[in-house]
């Protein structure tokens, strides 16, 4: 474990602590990391093979000691499966969550499995499971999580794979916060890709947390990006990359060339993402 050094950037001083965790990072089984990789290809093309060993060498290049490996259940006859092979794969330097689909028949029992297993939390994706966060149906879902303290992960806004209208907008995952307050509540990309007018009139401040994945130089200025870290407070913001949609080491240069202060970085880069995940 090296000290969060970023190696091959001269630019940037040494981090002053132990670990750099990205919080928003995926792969897939060898079997069918290939298939996965080549679907997106056309819309949105991969930085690394997509499996656990080209990302545990990108984050070997880019200095990342400890990922967030995302998982969405793509049928509702799959949950059982894929949360089984991700507790499998939830060993270092990769941190699992699991998954429910929201059509599956008992999304509850899912739901206990994965806190029994010891993952962290779940995370969902609106436009990919065709669901919305004000649908009666889920209420008890969230409220399950939120009595076994598993965070939920969501993608939030516009996404390449998919067509408008968007489900996850700031505006609908702000609504979502305050009627469950007390959901641990992670929203990817900055609380909506590419919807950074409404991220800022929405959702800076609340008490919920941001990932920065895809929040690099492709979708949003740096000048905007720090306004809205600044605005919602490096206290509730994770670093994240969302490998291998984008590379780690540009997303690690990106972040660490905005001027954040040494304690604004810690947040971060470790000390977010080290409390969400309970890490000593
Ligand atoms: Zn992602």
């Amino acid at each position: 474990m090296h000290c969060g050094r970023l190696r091959g950037n001269s630019r940037n001083r040494p981090f002053s602590f132990k670990m750099v965790i990205d919080f928003h990072a995926h792969f897939y089984p060898e079997k069918v990391a290939a298939k996965a990789l080549a679907v997106c290809a056309a819309r949105i093309p991969a930085w690394s093979d997509g499996t656990r060993s080209g990302l545990e060498a990108s984050m070997r290049e880019a200095g990342i000691d400890l990922a967030v490996g995302l998982t969405v259940v793509n049928a509702p006859g799959n949950s059982t499966n894929i949360n089984a092979w991700a507790v499998r794969e939830n060993r270092r330097p990769l941190i699992m969550t699991g998954g429910i689909h929201p059509d599956e028949p008992e999304p509850l029992r899912t739901i206990e499995t994965v806190a029994a297993a010891g993952l962290p939390g779940i995370k969902v994706h609106p436009e990919y499971q065709h669901f919305r966060f004000d649908e009666e149906r889920l209420f008890p879902v969230w409220e399950r999580c939120e009595e076994l303290g598993l965070f939920v992960v969501t993608h939030a806004g516009w996404d390449a794979m998919f067509d408008s209208p968007c489900r996850g907008t700031p505006e609908k995952l702000a609504e979502f916060h305050r009627r469950f307050p007390g959901v641990k509540l992670i929203l990817a990309h900055l609380g909506g890709l590419a919807m950074w007018d409404d991220v800022e009139k929405y959702l800076t401040g609340l008490p919920v947390y941001l990932d920065l994945a895809m929040a690099s130089p492709d979708y949003i200025e740096a000048d905007r990006l720090l306004r809205i870290i600044r605005a919602h407070g490096a206290g509730r913001i994770l670093f994240g990359t969302d490998s291998p949609w984008y590379g780690q080491k540009e997303q690690l240069g990106f972040i660490r060339s905005l001027p954040l202060s040494p304690a604004e970085q810690e947040q971060i880069f470790h000390r977010n993402a080290a409390e969400l995940l309970r890490l000593p």
